[in-house]
């Protein structure tokens, strides 16, 4: 069973990634808005992750016998400056995203519930990709930055790798 102390931080986290899944999918619709094909695709791929670790989390509760609570979804930005402003929102928002996880590290620490440490630790680590991944598309953004050819290019390599990643077994 779960404490209710580690059932509320769950709960909390189950809602937050489908906050992430909402942020995704309104950053795919402003990258197709602004006719970055590759970054829609991208931000899409990422939208439909969030939702399998929301599963995670959903499972995870179900499993241990504790009690599923939905709240609310807040609705997430959906407009940008540019499109590097939006890349960063998403950066921003994977660092929340990775405070949230060490937060429920910590409850469950405090509670010496092991089973959930070793559930949350898949996330620990999964957020450091997460967070490198999207630093990284930043960094490439701001060399390309005012540069509409560069964009371009950029945007097609995501379309690619984003299509290899579609082919390969995960
Ligand atoms: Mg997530």
């Amino acid at each position: 069973m779960l404490t209710p102390a580690i059932s509320e931080a769950l709960n909390k986290q189950l809602n937050r990634e489908y906050y992430s899944w909402y942020v995704y999918l309104a950053l795919a619709a402003f990258f197709e808005k602004v006719d970055l094909e590759g970054f829609s695709i991208w931000a899409r791929a990422r939208a439909a992750e969030e939702l399998g670790h929301a599963q995670k989390f959903y499972d995870y509760i179900i499993n241990r016998g504790g009690e599923i609570e939905l709240f609310q979804i807040d609705a997430p930005n959906h407009h940008w400056e540019n499109p590097i402003a939006a890349m960063e929102a998403a950066l921003q928002h994977e660092k929340s995203v990775t405070k949230g996880i060490h937060g429920i590290m910590s409850v469950a620490r405090e509670h010496s519930d092991f089973t959930t440490e070793v559930f949350v630790h898949w996330f620990v680590n999964e957020q450091i990709e997460e967070e490198n991944s999207v630093e990284k598309i930043v960094q490439k953004m701001k060399m390309v930055e005012g540069n509409s050819a560069g964009l371009f290019i950029l945007d097609t390599q995501i379309r690619e790798m984003e299509a290899m990643a579609s082919q390969s077994p995960a």
